[in-house]
């Protein structure tokens, strides 16, 4: 089975999430499973860097219609290559113009959608879409898996392509669908894109171009990186406006649960921290505590609570919660240590809260791989207070690392941490701590839980120790996607929106 695997970010060159995550641990898993898979990412400077070019581009024509004919970009290229640290084979969509430039590939350097976006993301659909349809004579894939907004249009123009002729089976992954590329109506011209599937049961929304809407609407299957983010997105409450979608499309949609990439977040062989530890030999995690402590300028207290966390700073994350409850956490004779960055409103209540506390609780602003390791490792408890969380991988790492997560009860929070209550004590399946109602006294309320059970040390290292052996393998998601692949390569098109059937489209 060959598989096209089209997304934007790949740890370590580009992340800005779990996508890039996913992006780097999945594709290894399906290939352990039998695929052959190429990723298809813009050739930004970052993912450019980190690749080493094998043979010859291919030239792509330009996208669309005429208009972009008209632009003063090149035409597109397709380089092909192997990701140096790993070998992943890859091709790297060149448009410099597009692609080649300071600030973040979604985001501007001070936090604006690139005005261009539309087209930016629309030409990886389209190359996706053209190798899809055989743009490369050595290698044509039998499905082609897109990832969220950005490779939204693939399934579209694959099939617009393609017309009534065979082509690959499509899938479509969310992994967050508050994130949804809406542009205005004009976009459709200058992107090919034709009128007649500006309907409701298009990519139409709202008047509006919805690259999401798109993917719902055109892939042959649709996945989620959770069972219960699967469930939740077909309500009104979670479905971002695309519940109606889903739910028409409900039996297309299915959840599987991301996994851990145990070669990068394992605390008995993890570089970033200085004492490797393991469920036999915990001595280390009290020195990762210490070390912490003392790097991020806490009191060292080995008796201090630590409360860590490692995220994005949006509204979805929850984190505006957290300054309500710093001073009682504080009194208790907990310490906080966030590192992240994202809402300036929430940032700085953050720090207004963590300068009421020096030497208890810090705020650090910025991403930092080496210190999210070590604020996992060095931390007793996790804090991840998301409003909704789709998978959630910070939590996953946590239990590896003997960090009881305290989570609100969503998404893959729900479907990958078992609350400490008395009967899941006594079963032995407690991992942490779940909160459900999202508010300030439901979080202070598992905090004081979080206390509680940490006063009484043997019941807490059974929790600790039983998170620490559980796994939450890429393998399994891995078998899932492939028997999906199965599915739909027998009957691509059997269930998705479809474009008129007719002569192919030119492009
Ligand atoms: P999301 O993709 O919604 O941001 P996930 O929990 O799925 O959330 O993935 C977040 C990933 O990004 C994790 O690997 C986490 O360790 C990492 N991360 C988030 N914020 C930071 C940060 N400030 N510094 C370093 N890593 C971060």
């Amino acid at each position: 089975m060959k598989v096209l695997y089209v997304c934007t970010e790949l740890y370590p060159l580009l992340k800005t999430g779990g996508l890039a995550d996913v992006g780097a641990a999945l594709p290894a898993a399906l290939q352990a499973e039998g695929c052959e898979v190429r990723v298809l990412l813009p050739a930004f400077a970052a993912i450019a860097a980190g690749v080493r070019i094998e043979g010859d581009a291919m030239a792509l024509p330009a996208m669309g219609g005429p208009e972009v004919a008209r632009a003063p970009h090149p035409a597109p290229k397709i380089l092909s290559g192997r990701v140096r640290a790993t070998g992943q084979a890859v091709y790297l969509l060149d448009a410099p113009t597009l692609y080649q430039r300071p600030g973040g590939p979604y985001l501007d350097a001070s936090g604006r959608d690139w005005p261009d976006n539309a087209e930016r993301f629309a030409l990886l659909g389209w190359a996706a879409a053209r190798i899809g349809l055989g743009a490369d004579p050595r290698w044509q894939p039998d499905v082609l898996h897109a990832h969220d907004w950005h490779a939204g249009l693939a399934p579209v123009y694959l099939q617009l392509l393609a017309g009534a002729g065979p082509r690959p089976g499509s899938v479509f992954t969310i992994h967050n669908l508050a994130y949804q590329g809406i542009f205005p109506r004009d976009a459709l011209a200058p992107l090919g894109l034709p009128e007649s599937l500006f309907t409701i049961d298009g990519y139409e929304y709202h008047g509006h171009l919805s690259f999401m809407k798109a993917g719902l609407q055109f892939a042959d299957a649709l996945t989620t990186v959770s069972p219960r983010y699967a469930q939740e997105i077909t309500t009104p409450e979670q479905g971002c406006g695309l519940d109606g979608v889903l739910r028409q499309r409900a039996e297309q949609l299915s959840g599987i649960l991301n996994g851990v990439d145990y070669t990068v977040w394992n605390p008995a062989r993890d570089p970033l921290i200085g004492t490797p530890y393991d469920i036999d030999r915990m001595a280390g995690k009290a020195a990762a505590k210490q070390a912490l402590q003392g790097l991020l300028g806490l009191e060292l207290r080995p008796d201090a609570l630590v409360f860590g966390a490692v995220s994005r700073l949006s509204e979805q994350k929850g984190f505006h919660l957290v300054p309500a409850v710093l001073d009682d956490l504080v009194a208790r004779g907990g310490q906080l240590v966030v590192l992240g960055s994202g809402d300036a409103g929430i940032e700085a209540a953050l720090r207004e809260a963590a300068n009421r506390h020096p030497g208890q609780a810090v705020l650090r602003v910025g991403y930092d791989e080496a210190l999210a390791h070590r604020i996992i490792a060095g931390s007793d408890v996790l804090l991840v207070p998301s409003r909704f969380e789709p998978c959630g991988l910070t939590q996953l790492y946590a239990l590896r690392y003997g960090t009881l997560p305290l989570v609100h009860g969503v998404g893959g929070l729900a479907d990958t941490v078992v609350d400490s209550m008395p009967e899941t004590l006594e079963h032995g399946s407690a991992s942490g701590f779940v909160f459900h109602a999202f508010h300030t006294e439901a979080l202070r309320q598992a905090l004081h839980r979080a206390f509680a059970l940490h006063q009484r040390p043997a019941r807490w290292a059974g929790v600790q120790g039983h998170g620490m052996q559980l796994r939450f393998d890429w393998q399994v998601a891995a078998k899932a996607y492939c028997a999906l692949y199965q599915r739909i390569t027998a009957t691509p098109g059997a269930a998705c929106a479809s474009v008129e059937p007719g002569p192919r489209q030119s492009f």
